[in-house]
Protein backbone atom coordinates (compact mmCIF):
# COMPACT_ATOMS: atom_id res chain seq x y z
CA UNK A 1 0.00 0.00 0.00
CA UNK A 2 1.17 3.53 -0.90
CA UNK A 3 1.04 6.46 1.86
CA UNK A 4 -1.29 8.17 -0.34
CA UNK A 5 -3.74 4.51 -0.70
CA UNK A 6 -3.54 4.39 3.18
CA UNK A 7 -4.39 8.24 3.64
CA UNK A 8 -7.72 8.21 1.60
CA UNK A 9 -8.74 5.62 4.27
CA UNK A 10 -6.57 6.97 7.34
CA UNK A 11 -5.37 9.88 9.23
CA UNK A 12 -1.65 9.70 9.60
CA UNK A 13 -0.23 10.83 13.07
CA UNK A 14 3.04 12.78 14.09
CA UNK A 15 4.76 9.35 14.37
CA UNK A 16 5.94 8.16 11.09
CA UNK A 17 3.90 4.73 9.88
CA UNK A 18 1.48 5.40 12.33
CA UNK A 19 -2.46 6.17 11.02
CA UNK A 20 -5.36 5.97 13.36
CA UNK A 21 -8.94 5.78 12.11
CA UNK A 22 -12.33 6.23 13.66
CA UNK A 23 -15.38 4.14 11.89
CA UNK A 24 -18.72 3.72 12.94
CA UNK A 25 -17.38 4.60 16.24
CA UNK A 26 -15.14 2.12 16.43
CA UNK A 27 -11.34 3.26 16.60
CA UNK A 28 -8.36 1.55 15.01
CA UNK A 29 -4.49 1.99 15.03
CA UNK A 30 -2.62 0.41 11.11
CA UNK A 31 1.15 0.60 11.82
CA UNK A 32 3.57 -0.22 9.65
CA UNK A 33 5.99 -2.71 10.04
CA UNK A 34 7.90 -3.09 7.12
CA UNK A 35 8.45 -5.13 3.97
CA UNK A 36 5.23 -4.68 3.26
CA UNK A 37 3.36 -5.87 6.37
CA UNK A 38 1.20 -3.69 8.53
CA UNK A 39 -0.24 -4.21 12.18
CA UNK A 40 -4.08 -3.16 12.69
CA UNK A 41 -4.65 -2.77 16.53
CA UNK A 42 -7.25 -1.78 18.75
CA UNK A 43 -8.44 -2.41 22.45
CA UNK A 44 -11.61 -4.13 22.74
CA UNK A 45 -13.84 -5.94 25.45
CA UNK A 46 -13.15 -9.68 25.65
CA UNK A 47 -16.37 -10.94 25.05
CA UNK A 48 -18.56 -13.72 22.37
CA UNK A 49 -17.35 -15.80 20.36
CA UNK A 50 -14.17 -13.63 20.08
CA UNK A 51 -11.45 -16.28 19.62
CA UNK A 52 -12.78 -18.17 17.13
CA UNK A 53 -13.64 -15.44 15.20
CA UNK A 54 -9.73 -14.47 15.54
CA UNK A 55 -9.07 -17.76 14.19
CA UNK A 56 -11.12 -17.72 11.60
CA UNK A 57 -9.59 -14.55 10.52
CA UNK A 58 -5.99 -16.18 10.03
CA UNK A 59 -7.91 -19.40 7.79
CA UNK A 60 -10.03 -17.03 5.34
CA UNK A 61 -8.63 -13.97 4.90
CA UNK A 62 -5.34 -14.89 2.26
CA UNK A 63 -3.97 -11.55 4.14
CA UNK A 64 -4.09 -11.88 7.72
CA UNK A 65 -0.67 -13.74 9.27
CA UNK A 66 -1.48 -13.25 12.73
CA UNK A 67 -4.73 -12.37 14.61
CA UNK A 68 -4.22 -12.29 18.63
CA UNK A 69 -5.93 -10.69 21.44
CA UNK A 70 -3.72 -9.74 24.95
CA UNK A 71 -4.99 -7.98 27.47
CA UNK A 72 -7.92 -6.80 25.40
CA UNK A 73 -5.36 -5.53 22.72
CA UNK A 74 -6.80 -7.13 19.54
CA UNK A 75 -4.19 -7.03 16.54
CA UNK A 76 -3.81 -8.40 13.14
CA UNK A 77 -0.76 -8.97 11.20
CA UNK A 78 -1.91 -8.26 7.39
CA UNK A 79 0.89 -9.24 4.94
CA UNK A 80 0.91 -7.80 1.45
CA UNK A 81 -2.63 -6.27 1.91
CA UNK A 82 -3.95 -3.38 -0.79
CA UNK A 83 -6.41 -0.90 0.44
CA UNK A 84 -9.59 -2.55 -0.76
CA UNK A 85 -9.47 -5.68 0.87
CA UNK A 86 -8.25 -4.06 4.21
CA UNK A 87 -11.41 -1.70 4.06
CA UNK A 88 -13.05 -5.46 3.38
CA UNK A 89 -11.93 -6.70 6.70
CA UNK A 90 -12.33 -3.57 8.73
CA UNK A 91 -16.22 -3.51 7.70
CA UNK A 92 -15.69 -7.35 8.78
CA UNK A 93 -14.41 -6.96 12.16
CA UNK A 94 -16.71 -3.76 12.84
CA UNK A 95 -19.72 -6.50 11.79
CA UNK A 96 -18.52 -8.80 14.57
CA UNK A 97 -18.09 -6.46 16.72
CA UNK A 98 -21.57 -4.71 16.40
CA UNK A 99 -22.93 -8.41 16.30
CA UNK A 100 -21.08 -9.11 19.58
CA UNK A 101 -22.58 -5.57 21.44
CA UNK A 102 -18.13 -5.32 21.26
CA UNK A 103 -16.99 -2.07 22.33
CA UNK A 104 -13.69 -0.06 22.30
CA UNK A 105 -12.50 0.35 25.58
CA UNK A 106 -9.94 2.16 27.61
CA UNK A 107 -5.83 0.63 27.40
CA UNK A 108 -5.54 1.03 30.88
CA UNK A 109 -8.71 1.26 32.86
CA UNK A 110 -10.20 -1.16 30.45
CA UNK A 111 -13.40 0.38 30.91
CA UNK A 112 -15.86 2.05 28.30
CA UNK A 113 -15.75 5.53 28.51
CA UNK A 114 -14.85 8.68 26.65
CA UNK A 115 -11.98 7.30 23.97
CA UNK A 116 -9.09 9.09 21.85
CA UNK A 117 -5.92 8.33 20.33
CA UNK A 118 -3.05 9.46 21.97
CA UNK A 119 0.00 10.02 20.94
CA UNK A 120 3.21 9.52 23.86
CA UNK A 121 6.01 10.00 21.20
CA UNK A 122 6.85 5.94 21.64
CA UNK A 123 3.17 4.49 20.58
CA UNK A 124 -0.63 5.58 19.61
CA UNK A 125 -2.54 4.57 22.62
CA UNK A 126 -6.36 4.28 22.50
CA UNK A 127 -7.34 5.85 26.14
CA UNK A 128 -9.44 7.48 28.29
CA UNK A 129 -7.98 11.03 29.77
CA UNK A 130 -8.39 10.22 32.81
CA UNK A 131 -6.15 7.39 32.79
CA UNK A 132 -3.34 8.92 30.59
CA UNK A 133 -3.23 11.84 33.49
CA UNK A 134 -2.14 8.70 35.77
CA UNK A 135 -0.32 6.96 33.39
CA UNK A 136 3.67 7.71 34.11
CA UNK A 137 5.38 7.24 30.97
CA UNK A 138 8.79 5.67 31.68
CA UNK A 139 11.81 7.33 29.26
CA UNK A 140 12.91 4.76 26.82
CA UNK A 141 16.49 4.26 26.97
CA UNK A 142 18.67 4.74 24.43
CA UNK A 143 21.34 2.07 22.70
CA UNK A 144 24.70 3.55 24.43
CA UNK A 145 27.06 1.81 21.96
CA UNK A 146 25.72 2.29 19.26
CA UNK A 147 24.27 5.90 19.84
CA UNK A 148 28.54 6.49 20.27
CA UNK A 149 29.12 4.55 17.60
CA UNK A 150 26.72 6.94 16.10
CA UNK A 151 28.11 10.32 17.50
CA UNK A 152 31.65 9.34 16.68
CA UNK A 153 31.01 8.83 13.11
CA UNK A 154 29.24 12.33 13.07
CA UNK A 155 32.09 13.61 14.72
CA UNK A 156 34.55 12.62 11.51
CA UNK A 157 33.55 15.61 9.58
CA UNK A 158 33.95 18.25 11.99
CA UNK A 159 37.22 16.84 13.16
CA UNK A 160 38.65 16.93 9.55
CA UNK A 161 37.31 20.77 8.96
CA UNK A 162 39.15 21.29 11.93
CA UNK A 163 42.24 19.65 11.02
CA UNK A 164 42.97 21.05 8.05
CA UNK A 165 41.55 24.57 9.27
CA UNK A 166 45.23 24.98 11.38
CA UNK A 167 45.47 28.75 9.43
CA UNK A 168 41.97 29.68 8.97
CA UNK A 169 40.51 30.44 12.62
CA UNK A 170 37.14 31.75 11.32
CA UNK A 171 36.46 28.32 10.98
CA UNK A 172 36.22 27.72 14.29
CA UNK A 173 32.47 28.40 15.18
CA UNK A 174 31.32 26.24 12.57
CA UNK A 175 33.73 23.33 13.24
CA UNK A 176 31.79 23.61 17.18
CA UNK A 177 28.56 24.36 16.17
CA UNK A 178 28.91 20.95 13.46
CA UNK A 179 30.54 19.03 16.34
CA UNK A 180 27.10 19.76 18.18
CA UNK A 181 25.11 19.13 15.74
CA UNK A 182 26.47 16.00 14.36
CA UNK A 183 26.92 14.46 17.99
CA UNK A 184 23.52 15.06 18.52
CA UNK A 185 21.82 13.63 15.45
CA UNK A 186 24.48 10.88 15.23
CA UNK A 187 23.85 9.54 18.68
CA UNK A 188 20.20 9.79 18.04
CA UNK A 189 20.31 8.19 14.90
CA UNK A 190 21.67 5.20 15.69
CA UNK A 191 21.15 5.20 19.48
CA UNK A 192 17.56 4.88 18.46
CA UNK A 193 16.53 7.74 21.39
CA UNK A 194 17.52 10.63 22.97
CA UNK A 195 17.71 10.66 27.13
CA UNK A 196 20.06 12.05 29.33
CA UNK A 197 22.63 9.08 29.08
CA UNK A 198 22.99 10.53 25.43
CA UNK A 199 23.39 13.79 25.86
CA UNK A 200 26.08 13.05 28.10
CA UNK A 201 27.55 10.14 25.74
CA UNK A 202 27.24 12.55 22.61
CA UNK A 203 28.76 15.28 24.46
CA UNK A 204 31.47 13.86 25.43
CA UNK A 205 32.09 11.96 22.44
CA UNK A 206 32.20 15.71 20.53
CA UNK A 207 35.00 16.43 23.49
CA UNK A 208 37.31 13.46 23.06
CA UNK A 209 37.28 13.57 19.36
CA UNK A 210 38.11 17.29 19.62
CA UNK A 211 41.11 16.76 21.87
CA UNK A 212 41.85 14.14 18.85
CA UNK A 213 41.96 16.68 16.43
CA UNK A 214 43.84 19.08 18.44
CA UNK A 215 46.51 16.38 19.10
CA UNK A 216 46.96 16.03 14.94
CA UNK A 217 46.93 19.75 14.51
CA UNK A 218 50.06 19.81 17.33
CA UNK A 219 51.97 17.20 15.36
CA UNK A 220 51.16 19.21 11.79
CA UNK A 221 52.32 22.39 13.76
CA UNK A 222 55.72 20.69 14.51
CA UNK A 223 56.12 19.70 10.42
CA UNK A 224 55.34 23.43 9.60
CA UNK A 225 57.95 24.65 12.59
CA UNK A 226 60.32 22.40 10.94
CA UNK A 227 59.60 23.65 7.51
CA UNK A 228 59.85 27.61 8.59
CA UNK A 229 62.80 27.71 11.03
CA UNK A 230 65.01 25.22 9.56
CA UNK A 231 63.76 24.34 5.57
CA UNK A 232 63.86 20.85 6.79
CA UNK A 233 60.78 18.71 5.18
CA UNK A 234 59.82 15.93 8.10
CA UNK A 235 56.70 13.67 7.42
CA UNK A 236 53.51 12.88 9.50
CA UNK A 237 54.80 10.23 11.46
CA UNK A 238 58.30 11.52 12.06
CA UNK A 239 57.00 14.50 13.75
CA UNK A 240 54.87 12.31 15.91
CA UNK A 241 58.37 10.77 17.41
CA UNK A 242 59.67 13.83 17.88
CA UNK A 243 56.48 15.28 19.54
CA UNK A 244 57.21 14.49 23.23
CA UNK A 245 59.65 16.53 23.64
CA UNK A 246 58.42 19.42 22.13
CA UNK A 247 55.34 19.68 23.70
CA UNK A 248 55.56 22.48 26.53
CA UNK A 249 53.01 24.29 28.07
CA UNK A 250 52.97 27.44 25.65
CA UNK A 251 52.35 25.07 22.91
CA UNK A 252 49.76 23.63 24.94
CA UNK A 253 48.02 27.15 25.68
CA UNK A 254 47.71 27.80 22.02
CA UNK A 255 45.93 24.70 21.17
CA UNK A 256 44.06 24.94 24.18
CA UNK A 257 42.39 28.63 23.17
CA UNK A 258 41.30 27.22 19.93
CA UNK A 259 39.56 24.05 22.06
CA UNK A 260 37.51 26.69 24.69
CA UNK A 261 36.37 28.41 21.37
CA UNK A 262 35.08 24.98 19.61
CA UNK A 263 34.17 24.06 22.93
CA UNK A 264 31.71 27.10 23.95
CA UNK A 265 29.90 26.47 20.20
CA UNK A 266 29.61 22.84 21.32
CA UNK A 267 27.80 24.19 24.12
CA UNK A 268 25.94 26.53 22.74
CA UNK A 269 24.87 24.25 20.33
CA UNK A 270 23.90 21.49 22.68
CA UNK A 271 20.95 23.59 24.51
CA UNK A 272 19.59 24.91 20.88
CA UNK A 273 19.00 22.18 20.16
CA UNK A 274 17.35 20.37 23.62
CA UNK A 275 15.76 22.80 23.21
CA UNK A 276 13.96 22.82 20.28
CA UNK A 277 13.87 18.90 20.53
CA UNK A 278 11.44 19.25 23.81
CA UNK A 279 8.99 22.01 22.31
CA UNK A 280 8.83 19.73 19.62
CA UNK A 281 8.17 16.76 21.82
CA UNK A 282 10.99 14.86 20.94
CA UNK A 283 11.79 14.17 24.20
CA UNK A 284 9.91 11.65 26.38
CA UNK A 285 7.05 12.15 28.51
CA UNK A 286 4.97 14.11 26.19
CA UNK A 287 1.57 13.54 25.69
CA UNK A 288 -0.60 14.75 22.49
CA UNK A 289 -4.60 13.90 22.30
CA UNK A 290 -4.63 13.19 18.01
ZN1 LIG B 1 -8.97 4.64 31.19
Amino acid sequence: MKKKEIETLFKKTPKKGFYTLEKDGYLFVLESLGLFKYGLLSVIEEKGPLNEFIDRLVIHNQYVERSYIINNEFGVVLNRIDINALELLLDEIIAFFKDNHIENICLHCHQRKDLAFFYNDVNIEISCEECLQEVEYKEHSSHLLRGILGALIGCIIPTFLFIISRHIGYLIAPVGILYGLLAYYGYKKLGYYMDKKGICASFLTAVVTMFLGQSVRYVYDVVDAFQANWKIKVSFSEALGVMPGLINGSVLAVGLVYLIYILVFLLVTYVIVIVIEKRKGYHFNVIEKL
